[in-house]
């Protein structure tokens, strides 16, 4: 769901209009809405609320601080993947022991700095890095948490960029050697067993890819809790997000309206996995990132130019692949409107960014309404995976992100200047 809407032909996100935003803080910029957030929050803790459960939002996905801080005061738990996430999501308010600590490549600098705030569980992805958490422990005269991720080999249907859970995948530790992997964690002397988890990939449109990793790993995690003793088992994120025809209905829940397969509710999720993951009588933790902020998001950018060649139209916008790099990256699809709502006959068009890349570009052959320079554009559901892929390519300064909260206006992040471009850089000496 989102609060995205035509208010007498004018865009707003909430209670604001987003030509005010572009008014104010220039284009392009992000623009993130609260209530979205919350309410994308509480319907997925509601959902889940037959379970022993912890939401963990993938910082991931959006790691503003003041993103962060609206979670944190629902009672959200954070999946973080580096220091510098723990970093954020400390500074944000949130307590430590309600994180867990993901990824492939954690440092020993990462992991004494977790162990030291004290995170809940690190999420473990090889031996290697069960020795060296092991290892920093006992350095630190500490025991770690950890939890080891399980790869159930399913296939989510998704992006081959973000299916993680197939046995081709770099990540977790196959079905069969995890009980091994399991000995192995308690040998060590450092080490205290806390959970499992697992997680298969992102953006996924169905409910069966879930119920059957579920139901892939019951008998293991069972096991496994035989054995060591667990507290919790950690089902991971994925839940997609519709990203088409978001404002077409007119609805805010226009998204229930689609073809099976299409679309996944929380409550259709919820309803896949709880009577699996119930009887083993453990805490779930959950760590959603897309679903909670993709479509809290929108990216506002201004028409510069449209060049007519024989073959297409091309609109050319300020915003570009840096600041919003899922088209290029994941062949992401993201719906296109203007910040004013025109009756004129639409008409195919590429919009693209000013990048020297081919692959800069928001939509190809899209149909739009008539588009002329100086004309504002919203690019829809880019709370998620867009701001923090962004880079400065092309010595592009980042954007500014701004939360709406009804009719509040929060700068959450401001533009950075040539100055920030170039700070950290030394000139030779002469
Ligand atoms: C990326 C990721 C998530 C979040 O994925 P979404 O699709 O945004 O929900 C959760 N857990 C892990 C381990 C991840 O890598």
């Amino acid at each position: 769901m989102h609060l995205f809407s035509y208010v007498d032909g004018s865009l707003h996100c909430e209670g604001v209009k987003l030509d005010e935003i572009a008014d104010r803080f220039g284009t392009p910029a992000y623009v993130y809405s609260a209530n979205t957030i919350r309410e994308n929050y509480r319907r997925l803790d509601t959902a889940l609320a037959p379970l022993d459960h912890l939401v963990c939002f993938a910082v991931k996905a959006n790691s503003n601080l003041a993103v962060l801080q609206i979670l944190a005061r629902l009672g959200s738990g954070f999946d973080i993947v580096s220091g510098g996430e723990l970093f954020r999501v400390l500074k944000a308010g949130a307590r430590a022991d309600r994180c867990t600590f993901a990824g492939v490549g954690k440092t020993r600098e990462e992991i004494a700095y977790a162990l030291r705030e004290g995170v809940y569980s690190f999420n473990v992805e090889s031996e290697g890095e069960l020795e060296r958490i092991n290892e920093v422990a006992g350095s630190l005269g500490m025991k770690a948490p950890i939890a080891i991720r399980v790869n159930p080999n399913v296939d989510a249907k998704t992006h081959k960029f973000i299916s993680t859970g197939k046995s081709k995948n770099k990540f977790g530790i196959g079905l069969d050697r995890a009980p091994e992997v399991y000995k192995v964690a308690a040998s060590l002397a450092h080490l205290k067993i806390r959970g499992i988890q697992t997680h298969i990939g992102s953006q996924i449109l169905e409910a069966a890819p879930f119920a059957e990793a579920a139901q892939k790993l019951a008998d293991l995690v069972k096991q496994i809790h035989a054995e060591h003793g667990l507290e919790f088992f950690d089902f991971g994120g994925g839940i997609g997000i519709v990203y088409d025809e978001a404002l077409k209905s007119g609805s805010p829940d226009w998204w229930l309206a689609q073809k099976p397969g299409t679309r996944i509710t929380p409550e259709d999720y919820a309803a896949a996995i709880i009577p699996i993951l119930k009887p083993l009588g453990l805490r779930i933790l959950f760590e959603p990132g897309r679903f909670l902020v993709g479509n809290a998001g929108a990216l506002l950018s201004t028409v510069q130019y449209v060049k007519e060649t024989p073959a297409k139209t091309f609109t050319i916008v300020d915003a570009a692949m840096n600041d919003l790099i899922r088209p290029a990256l994941y062949e992401g699809w993201h719906e296109i409107v203007p910040l004013t709502e025109s009756a004129g006959a639409i008409k195919p068009m590429d919009v693209v960014g000013p990048v020297c890349e081919s692959g800069d570009f928001f939509a190809q052959d899209r149909e739009l309404p008539p588009l002329h320079p100086g004309d504002r554009l919203a690019i829809l559901s880019s709370g998620a995976y867009g701001f923090v892929m962004s880079s400065n390519y092309n010595s592009r300064p980042l954007l500014p992100e701004v939360l709406v909260d009804g009719t509040e206006i929060h700068l959450a992040r401001s533009r950075q200047t040539h100055d920030d471009l170039v700070r950290g850089e030394a000139l030779l000496p002469v």
